[in-house]
């Protein structure tokens, strides 16, 4: 798993990864945005605590 893109199993580093994470740990590492952005679509990570790890995050 280390290396490999959370949301699409590509080695990230051969791209420009992106790497995510709560209070808990981290949550996934990305090949880039648009894994990110694919990846939260599919777990519906916004919702709840979307400013503790989005890379521009909208806290309110
Ligand atoms: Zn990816």
């Amino acid at each position: 798993m280390e290396g490999e893109c959370t949301y699409c199993g590509s080695d990230v580093a051969a791209h420009d990864p992106l790497v995510v994470g709560d209070a808990d740990g981290t949550v996934g590492q990305f090949c880039n945005y648009a894994c990110l952005s694919a990846h939260i679509e599919s777990e519906e990570l916004v919702v709840g605590d979307a400013c503790e790890w989005s890379p521009d995050a909208d806290c309110r």
